[in-house]
Formats: C-alpha cells, structure tokens, sequence
C-alpha cells in the first residue's frame, strides 16, 4: 500500500495568505528551515493506479499538479482519473472544498459519516459532482467498508471511528450545547489493505487521545495524526486568534494532555504530524520544539512525502 501526503498544513495553508506571523513570513522569505505546506489531504493506494483520497482541501488543484501519479494516464482515455473514491472526515472548509475541483461529470465515490453528507446536500453548490455520476455514501461509524469507485474495486477498506473534536467553525451554533456537534462530526480512518491485512491510521482531528482511541491505536504501524497547535494558548499568545486548541477542537501537541505524552506507551511504529497550523514552531526545522517532538518519535509531515506498508 502507498500513502501520500498531498497537504500537511492546517486549515489556511503555510504560509496563510492573510498572515505574517514570524512563520508566515519567513516561509514567504524562504528562510532556511521553512517549507511551505498546502492544506490538509492525503492519498492512498493498493495497486499504484487507482487511488483514494483522505479528504479534499481548497488546494487540490494545487495537489494533483505537484502529484503526477494522480493525473489520467493516456491509456485510459479522452476523460479520466486515477481518482476512485474521497472519504471526508469532518465538514471544514480545508477537508471538503476540494470537491468542487472535482467536477465535470467524473465518476467517483464520496464516503462521509452521515452528518457530513448531510452538510454537502444542504449546500447545493456540491451538486456540481452529479449524483447522477458520483456516489455518496455514508460510512458506519466502527465497521469496515470496502472502498469502490467507479466501477473500481480499490482492494482497500475503511473504518470510520468518531474521536473527540468539534462541529466545523462554520456550522457553529452559538446558542447550542457543544455549539451544536454530535457523534461523527470529526472522524478517524483506519485504512486497510485488503490483500495484505496491512493497515493504518488517519486523525487529522482530533481534541483528545482518551482510552479508547489509546487501545485502537496501540501498536499500529503507522499513525497520521493532529498536528495543529504546539501549545494550547499559541494562537493567543502569538496575538492571532483569541482561541485555545481545545476550543477550536485540536489537541495540542506539549505537554502533559499532549498528543507526545498521550502516544508515547502507545508503542506505535512510526508516528506523523499533518493538518500543521502556520502559529506552531514545529515547522520551524531548527526550533526546539521540532527537536523536542522528534525526540518523541515524531515525523512532523511535509506536502509529498511517502509511506510504504
Ligand atoms: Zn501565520
């Protein structure tokens, strides 16, 4: 099985086009230490050529420019795409615009927990995928499915599984309790290949690893996890946003409620950072904080990068 990381940023991408955070600006500069990352996907697949992809970002364009194995080969026709299947884990902007790249009458297939297939019927600028030509189903939450798509069976499987998190910004209720999230509003991805049993995670939200998210990952091979803060107050105290982590939903990184702490008697074989905001230190290769976390065992994610199971 192959896995790509086609965005290893946060919501708003590194640099963000509004921002000029001591990050933001030296990425612009291209200052030593610094790459830039676009928005939150990856992608997967069993046989080389037909692939799934971990959510859509507004940088998908973007993505498959930068990936060629994503692009249609010559022998499959006038109008084509290796591009099988997209499962969504949450409605955030950075995991579903993505879609609306996707247009023009290609068959595929949209997985999503039903609260999120719901967001997309609500908003009728999705009908752009014709659901005469892309499937959507939704993914039972803690039972495997295999992933089909366009006539494609992807040898591959998933099982959605809901982890601690929040209802996207923009479907925020102020008035409701927990701003209006339910069971399934952010999802984790165990990702299996059929033949090989070989399987791996995707979390790329996630506000905290409780005992039961602990016991599911215990041991696996490979772990893709919620990187967007190092610390919980970053974004208040770098003057950016007046929100902790735990209010946006995200775990951080340091400290004793962790995602470093919380993973290290999880005995899991190599262990990823995506879904980076541009306020965390870790994107800076000389910082402390990017030592400290590779110390841990820690990969911090970059657009493009491999992984082989
Ligand atoms: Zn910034």
């Amino acid at each position: 099985m192959q896995i790509r990381i086609l965005g290893s940023g946060a919501g708003g991408g590194f640099p963000q086009w509004n921002c000029n955070c001591a990050n933001c600006r030296a990425v612009r500069e291209g200052a030593p230490g610094f790459l830039p990352r676009t928005q939150s996907s990856l992608a997967a697949s069993a046989n080389g050529r037909d692939w799934v992809l971990l959510n859509a970002s507004p940088d998908l364009r973007q993505q498959l420019a930068m990936n060629p194995v994503l692009a249609p080969s010559a022998e499959d026709g006038l109008r084509a795409s290796p591009i099988k299947a997209v499962v969504i884990t949450n409605g955030d902007v950075d995991h579903v615009t993505g879609l609306l790249t996707l247009r023009e009458a290609q068959p595929f297939t949209v997985y999503g927990a039903g609260r999120v297939l719901q967001v997309l019927a609500a908003n009728r600028i999705f009908n752009v995928l014709a659901p005469s030509c892309v499937a959507r189903e939704e993914l039972p939450l803690g039972a495997p499915t295999e992933l089909k798509g366009a006539g494609v069976d992807l040898g591959l499987s998933v099982e959605a599984f809901p982890v601690a998190g929040k209802i996207a910004l923009w479907l925020e209720d102020a008035l409701a309790a927990n701003y209006g999230g339910a069971e399934g509003d952010t999802l984790g991805l165990k990702i299996t290949e059929t033949a090989s049993g070989k399987s791996f995670f995707y979390i790329p939200g996630c506000a905290g690893v409780d005992p039961a998210l602990a016991e599911r990952l215990r041991g696996a091979a490979l772990v893709f996890f919620d990187g967007t803060l190092w610390h919980e107050n970053e974004m208040i105290d770098q003057g950016l946003l007046g929100k902790t982590g735990t209010r946006m939903g995200h775990i951080n990184m340091s400290g004793p409620d962790g995602s470093i702490a919380a993973f290290a008697p999880l005995n899991v074989a190599r262990k990823i950072y995506v879904h980076i905001n541009n306020s965390n230190p870790v994107l800076n290769a000389f910082s402390k904080e990017r030592a400290e976390a590779k110390f841990a065992g820690w990969e911090i994610g970059e657009d493009g990068m491999e992984a082989l199971l």
